[in-house]
């Protein structure tokens, strides 16, 4: 396992779109414990595999529930909504106000190419949201309301 670097904002990676993964190799096997390490050490709660440079449609998220790996995801299902702050590992140093659903159904595959269901409220949803968004090339900075913030580095998700 490694450490990557992240991607920050302007480079152009992060705007394009990511290809669905069609089998999980040992090289993918190292990218997921390598995002996973990678977003742990940044303090992150989710990291999208365009954030270190590579165009798969493969995310990792941990709320502090453990961790989820999620290759070629789709929202399935949401409602409701959420107003509240967002913030990104590759936008250090800010933070905005974004809307997203309250909940969320997604399907995905797991590092062993499993498909599974996944349901999430709140924080969970807002994470799944904003991480899915990066595989189209869609940072939460497009979707701010009003002005965003400068935050201390311990504020970032
Ligand atoms: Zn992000």
């Amino acid at each position: 396992m490694a450490l990557r670097n992240i991607r920050i904002e302007g480079d152009p990676i992060l705007r394009k779109v990511c290809k669905p993964v069609s089998q999980v190799d040992e090289r993918t096997r190292e990218l997921i414990d390598d995002m996973l390490e990678t977003m742990y050490d940044a303090d992150g709660v989710g990291l999208a595999a365009p954030q270190v440079g590579i165009l798969k449609r493969i995310v990792v998220i941990d709320i502090g529930e453990g961790p989820v790996v999620m290759i070629n995801p789709e929202i399935i299902e949401s409602s409701g909504s959420q107003t509240g702050q967002e913030g990104c590992l590759s936008v250090p140093g800010k933070a905005g106000i974004v809307t997203r659903p309250m909940h969320v159904k997604a399907k995905a595959f797991d590092a062993d190419m499993k498909e599974y269901i996944i349901e999430g409220e709140e924080l969970m949803a807002r994470a799944i949201c904003h991480e899915l968004a990066h595989l189209d090339g869609d940072l939460y900075i497009d979707h701010v309301e009003g002005e965003l913030m400068d935050v201390v580095a311990d504020e970032e998700q």
